[in-house]
């Protein structure tokens, strides 16, 4: 098949899939009010796939392949990284600012898998490679959209899988049969799996040598029995356009994924007890999905800059000392990161089997420089903006005979700009910033993609502090 069209990709979401909403079974995901509203915004990744301003960078054609979506084309070099991350930014900018994440998280599942299966045969276990790799081409040939359940519950997070309250804290597996596992427990935060075709499911961490049970990984169809999917309610109430230009048409769905007794036949299982592996999966997804995560950030750190910039010319304070240095801070924000994703590309690894990952060291420094800025980034654009952001009017204000004059008059800023125009920048920057929606972009910083503390240890990890050492020593005359 190749490609699908938007159309396809929403028909083949009316599949019985077991979706909670407020506790109630969703019979049909398109239909709902606020998951449809996911479905619509996930359409994205399909319409640039028909779109001829993004085509060329949203499909491959090969010659014997055909054509199919750039988010499942192998990284092999630093252009195709690139590539990867325009399409990745293009399609967040088209979702104004709410990444899509239905492709774009799974292939970075589905390359890690490539990797660690590799590896995995040459330690003696063969049978994974050829696992992945027909289950990578059922997805690049049916343009399947994927979620990825990493995330598990975890209970205390001062323990691992054992010891803590009851031994479901983590996901395991419960039963070996002939035609497959069982596996019972629970991931939270599973992204967009409302509305995806499929789920891909990697453990979380590294596992000890008795968490056998709990080094696996494995995927699903969404539509599984025992899977079921208690969606978040986060940022669910109808939302005029005018007051929120951004939430109201765009969301992006979560879920406790919980696995009721799901039996996953073997061919779909790729890694069972292999706990040595566990971490190393783990891992190696997280240094494609940072480098997913910095690129679909851009577009979000660019409105940041340019709302402040339009806003304070509507107030009339652009020329202002301390507006410009926040203007400038702002700046230097987006492009240190969009930098550093440039670096991260042009300074890849290529792994076995020619897989090219992004620099990891520079892509947790773009993460962690992202999301430990995030908040004060936040801060500038409202101090810029003023106290309207939350003390504004509603659209019904507006469109009133009684209050829309007044909302005209006083609502002004400089001289020559339209009253309107300066609250719908104002609506604008409180969507993202103050109401539900900003909430929610300022927790997915923090969290999403691993925590601050993750990207920290990584960078640790990954600096080459003993040549740095080295140096030092050698300028204090320290022979060696
Ligand atoms: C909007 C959103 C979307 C997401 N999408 C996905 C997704 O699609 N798939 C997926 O798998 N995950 C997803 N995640 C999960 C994300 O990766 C996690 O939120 C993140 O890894 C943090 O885990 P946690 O939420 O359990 O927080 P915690 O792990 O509980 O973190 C809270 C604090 O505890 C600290 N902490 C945790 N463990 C320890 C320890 N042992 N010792 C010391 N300190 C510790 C952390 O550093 C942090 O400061 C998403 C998260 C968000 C917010």
């Amino acid at each position: 098949m190749g490609l699908r069209t938007p159309e396809q990709y929403k028909d083949a979401l009316r599949d019985g899939r077991e979706v909670y909403y407020r506790g109630e079974l969703v019979p049909d995901v398109t239909a709902h009010p606020v998951i449809g509203k996911a479905v619509n915004h996930a359409c994205i990744d399909y319409q640039l796939a028909e779109d001829p301003r993004y085509r060329e960078l949203a499909v491959v054609s090969d010659p014997e392949l055909g054509d199919y979506s750039r988010y499942y084309h192998i990284p092999r070099n630093t252009e195709d990284l690139l590539q990867r991350s325009r399409l990745i930014a293009a399609s967040t900018r088209e979702g104004a600012t709410l990444v899509v994440l239905i492709k774009e998280i799974g292939t970075d599942a589905l390359f890690a898998l490539h990797v660690v299966a590799e590896e995995m045969a040459k330690r003696g276990k063969p049978e994974y490679k050829e696992r992945v790799r027909k289950y990578y081409e059922l997805c690049r040939d049916r343009d399947y959209g994927v979620a990825v359940a990493q995330s598990d519950v975890k209970g205390d997070r001062g323990l691992g899988p054992q010891g803590q309250a009851h031994d479901d804290y983590y996901l395991r597996v419960v039963e070996e049969r002939a035609d497959g596992i069982v596996v019972r427990g629970a991931k939270t935060h599973t992204s967009v799996l409302t509305n995806t075709d499929e789920v891909i499911v990697l453990p979380t961490r590294a596992m000890k040598p008795d968490d056998g049970a709990y080094s696996v990984a494995f995927a699903l169809p969404a539509a599984t029995k025992g899977l079921k999917l208690l969606a978040s309610s986060y940022g669910g109430i109808p939302k005029d356009p005018f007051e929120f230009p951004i939430s109201a048409s765009h969301k992006m769905m979560e879920t406790l994924t919980v696995f009721d007794e799901v039996l996953v036949p073997w061919e779909r299982v790729f890694l069972n007890g292999e706990t040595e592996a566990a971490g190393f999966l783990a891992l190696t997804f997280v240094k494609f999905h940072r480098f997913t995560a910095v690129s679909y950030k851009l577009p979000l750190l660019e409105l940041l800059a340019g709302a402040a910039q339009a806003i304070a010319e509507y107030n009339g304070i652009e020329r202002a000392g301390h507006i410009r240095e926040k203007l400038t801070k702002l700046a230097t924000y987006h492009a240190t990161v969009q930098g550093l994703i440039f670096a991260a590309a042009h300074n890849h690894e290529v792994v076995a089997p020619g897989i090219a990952v992004p620099n990891t060291l520079l892509t947790n420094v773009a993460k962690y420089q992202f999301a430990s800025n995030y908040h004060t980034a936040v801060q500038m654009v409202q101090d810029v903006s003023g106290g309207l952001l939350v003390t504004g009017p509603a659209a019904e204000d507006w469109r009133s005979e009684a209050t829309g004059p007044y909302l005209e008059k006083y609502y002004g800023g400089k001289k020559g700009t339209s009253a309107e125009e300066r609250v719908r920048l104002l609506n604008l920057i409180s969507d993202l910033t103050a109401g539900d929606y900003g909430g929610y972009q300022e927790v997915l910083a923090v969290h999403a993609e691993g925590s601050l503390e993750a990207e920290k240890l990584q960078t640790y990890r990954e600096y080459d502090f003993a040549t740095a050492a080295d140096y030092a020593r050698e300028l204090a005359g320290i022979k060696k």
